[in-house]
């Protein structure tokens, strides 16, 4: 299906991200995957799970099943609950399956490139779903064309399908060969017929969790598909490891020394929904704590705090009850401008948030507010959003970001734009409150930001979290003589 046949918008949930686009001048998700093993109702398991995953992905979804000894699948382009229905889900039998919702940079929105990505070998049939970003995809991209290797598709997620088919090593071995030559962040499952391997980066960049539901066991990107379908959590994945399950049961390995543990603070801070879990910690209450911290380290005397939605709204319930100040619905959300509304020219973008939020007059009107958002990233929203609440009435705005300033791009599977368009990679504080119009602007420091998330209570370096969006600071190398990526896997 094209973008152009997508049937309008008839609802709006959290999780299908609306408001997560141009208009709100916010990060892009990178995607999410969901693998069941060992259980009959693997389709239906998917189903829901990559429903709750899909916030992470609006552009495609995708299933593959195996019956032990065929792959059936299926992928389109849209929500997960325009690409399946009941026909779709029954032809898909199986006990293990591997699932997606996709995001991709605009331009890059093809079937083609939807996962599961599904290859034939000389071993058999191999299905790959991942989530995240390989910096150096294109350098062995190059060096396997150069060799021979014929592309099938533009996603740098096929290149691990290469590298596993040109060893000469059994298939296990061979994805642990293939995994140790990428350079990035990322979540892989691998489906062949009679195995599932889950694999996570060397630093853990990308979340994937495990579950188990009877028997069988379950991996999602985030633990709030696993609340969905009734599963008990067991772990994360860690860094570096590769667990195979087959008909032996799972089995515990590695294919690469654990690096400097950094999951992407960004997934605490605005993209994991809030009723996830990411290193035991839950969402809302870690997100909460960051607008406590923002209150000890920049309070302002106000009459009222609002958050952006929905994302800012933990963080504003934490600063109202740190503050004493009332938490209020100051800003809503129109619930039925979606995915498919018509996107306004440039000219009319200021008419595009007006569409997407609405300032209360009567909540904010002859009021100080504090307005709680999660991060700035080109700054052409907030200003809109404050002048919002302005023209409603309110007669100060002070604008509290629960982030360190955002001033460099990702490498690791969030579409960033390029540094320059990051207003704070080029003003200070103070150009910024002025060019937005708040009446005063402040960010979380990087310390607080640890400290709300637990890891001032962990040994691990910064919290266990990758920081490099805000302190310049990558875990992994990251150039590779030009012929780096950075942004989306697509
Ligand atoms: S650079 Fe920023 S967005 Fe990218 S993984 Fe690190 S923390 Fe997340």
């Amino acid at each position: 299906m094209s973008n152009e046949m997508m049937p309008f918008w008839t609802g709006d949930y959290y999780n299908e991200g609306s408001g997560r686009d141009g208009i709100f001048d916010k990060l892009k998700e990178e995607c999410g995957v969901f693998g069941v093993f060992g259980h009959p109702e693997a389709a239906s398991l998917s189903y829901y799970g990559l429903h709750a995953l899909q916030h992470r992905g609006e552009e495609s979804a995708g299933l593959c099943v195996t019956n032990g000894t065929e792959f059936n699948y299926h992928r389109g382009m849209g929500l997960v609950k325009e690409v399946f229905d009941r026909d779709k889900l029954s032809s898909l039998q199986g006990e293990c399956s591997i699932g997606h919702v996709r995001y991709s940079t605009s331009g890059d929105s093809r079937l083609t490139n939807a996962q599961p990505l599904i290859f034939k070998y000389r071993d058999g049939d191999l299905a790959v779903a991942t989530n995240g970003n390989i910096v150096n995809a294109p350098k062995i991209r190059r060096e396997l064309e150069q060799s021979g290797s014929i592309f099938q598709t533009t996603s740098d997620t096929e290149v691990i399908a290469h590298l596993i088919a040109r060893s000469s090593k059994e298939f296990v071995e061979a994805a642990k060969d293939a995994l140790s030559q990428l350079v990035g962040g990322f979540a892989f499952l691998l489906m062949t017929n009679d195995k599932l391997l889950v694999a996570s980066d060397p630093n853990g960049l990308r979340p994937i969790s495990m579950a188990r539901l009877g028997d069988a066991y379950l991996f999602s990107s985030e633990t709030c598909a696993f609340e969905v379908v009734g599963a008990e959590i067991i772990r994360d994945i860690r860094p570096g490891e590769l667990l195979v399950l087959d008909a032996k049961g799972l089995r515990e390995d590695r294919y690469a020394e654990p690096q400097r543990k950094a999951l992407c603070a960004m997934e605490y801070i605005y993209f994991a929904r809030p009723d996830s879990d990411l290193n035991g910690s839950n969402l809302h209450s870690a997100r909460k704590r960051m607008g406590q911290m923002m209150a000890q380290e920049s309070f302002v005397d106000a009459d009222v705090v609002t958050g952006v939605p929905d994302s800012s709204i933990s963080a504003a319930i934490g600063y109202a009850e740190q503050t004493g100040i009332p938490y209020e619905l100051g800003l809503i959300k129109n619930k039925y401008t979606g995915r498919t509304f018509i996107q306004p020219s440039q000219e009319l973008r200021e008419l595009g948030v007006k569409m997407k939020l609405s300032a209360v007059r009567r909540v904010v009107e002859g009021k100080r507010v504090v307005m709680i958002d999660d991060s700035i990233v080109r700054g052409t929203t907030s200003r809109r959003i404050v002048n919002l609440l302005r023209e409603a009435g309110a007669t100060e705005v002070h604008v509290r970001i629960t982030s360190p300033p955002f001033k460099n791009p990702c490498f690791y599977g969030i579409d960033t734009p390029d540094r320059g368009e990051l207003i704070a990679s080029s003003r200070s504080i103070e150009e910024m409150r002025r060019e937005i119009n708040a009446d005063s602007l402040e960010f979380l420091s990087a310390e607080g930001l640890i400290q709300a998330v637990g890891g001032d209570n962990k040994d691990d370096y910064k919290g266990g979290m990758c920081m490099a969006c805000f302190d310049n600071d990558y875990p992994t190398r990251t150039d590779f003589n030009g012929e780096e990526k950075y942004g989306c896997i697509s």
